[in-house]
């Protein structure tokens, strides 16, 4: 994936604070335990001794060969006495050896001259928190979803009030069980009816679980992509490329955006590419399916029927209901 140079930069400070933390760590283990335990300390001294003459028998040939042989066993031994006494005081074996976030790479972030996967999580992680950082993740939560706004009585078959609590019950457990064979969900109904608040709620969720998730609005992400497409700078196409990547992709108010060949050749790649890599995403619109099919075509709207879970949310305006209610 092409990240840009600050999202690098970014990555490689995480890293060096991460080996700092662990050498840190280590210099206070030692201070504690070589107090208490003078031995240690001495066995730190005879163990970098033993590794200056290694460094000198190997150097000098011959005769330094036996003598490389011998200080070997005594390292071994050295080592194998420390492991002891750790284990005597009750402490791990690797105490006192830097504690490292990572332990393939030790913070380096690069394993076999390949970017580590800790290293790959940081860019990724960091990625979608910019991408997300303008949307108010902190304010929906599914136990402020208050169901008292929507009708109790219809027409005809369930009320309003029913029918949320099913959509309700149904993407709580959407969120706490979300996994890559998590089918797509299509919102849909007309505005103020909690759709936003709803897939915020999942998104939260989601996240707080470890998936990378990408939120916002269809106006703001196509607006976007076609700003970074025709600057042709070198973070290019990247606002996409981490739409097309992520594990949980949520396009919010989809049809609000200003509609040309652009935005709806891009809505195509990106619900025809997730569904190819079989990666969910959730979409919620104000528009009905007759006029999902009027914007954007058949190719789309076939696939939002044929491969989306439908979610009719239903009632009347609740933003304003609620702010009806503030008044009164
Ligand atoms: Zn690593």
């Amino acid at each position: 994936m092409a990240y840009s140079k600050e999202l690098f930069e970014y990555g490689r400070s995480v890293l060096n604070r991460r080996r700092q933390q662990a050498s840190q760590s280590l210099t206070e283990r030692k201070q504690e335990l070589y107090s208490s335990i003078p031995r240690l300390a001495q066995i730190e001294n005879e163990l970098l001794l033993t590794g200056y003459g290694a460094i000198r028998a190997a150097m000098s040939g011959g005769q330094g060969l036996q003598q490389l042989k011998s200080i070997k066993e005594k390292n071994l031994s050295l080592q194998q006495e420390r492991r002891g006494i750790l284990q005597s005081v009750g402490l791990p074996e690797d105490y006192l050896t830097e504690p490292f976030s990572c332990s393939i790479c030790r913070d380096t972030g690069y394993k076999d001259g390949k970017r580590c996967q800790c290293y790959e999580k940081i860019l990724r992680e960091e990625a979608f928190r910019r991408l997300n950082s303008q949307t108010p993740l902190s304010l929906c939560d599914f136990s402020n979803f208050d169901l008292s706004y929507y009708p109790v009585s219809a027409e005809a078959g369930p009320s309003p009030k029913e029918q949320m609590a099913n959509i309700l019950q149904y993407c709580r457990h959407y969120a706490q069980t979300f996994s890559f064979a998590s089918p797509n969900l299509l919102m849909s109904g007309r505005t103020g009816l909690g759709k936003t608040h709803l897939s915020l709620s999942i998104a939260k969720s989601v996240i707080e679980n470890g998936f990378g998730v990408i939120y916002g609005s269809a106006p703001d992400f196509l607006s976007q992509i076609e700003r970074e497409r025709f600057s042709r700078t070198e973070n290019d196409l990247q606002t996409l490329e981490l739409m097309l990547a992520c594990d949980l992709l949520i396009l919010d108010d989809l049809g609000a955006e200003f509609s040309t060949t652009f935005t709806c050749a891009t809505i195509y790649q990106l619900m025809n590419s997730r569904l190819n890599k079989q990666l969910p995403t959730i979409i919620s619109t104000n528009l009905t399916s007759q006029e999902l099919l009027k914007l954007y075509g058949e190719r789309v709207s076939s696939r939002l029927i044929g491969s989306y879970v439908p979610l009719f949310f239903a009632g009347q305006d609740i933003r304003q209901k609620k702010e009806q209610a503030a008044l009164s």
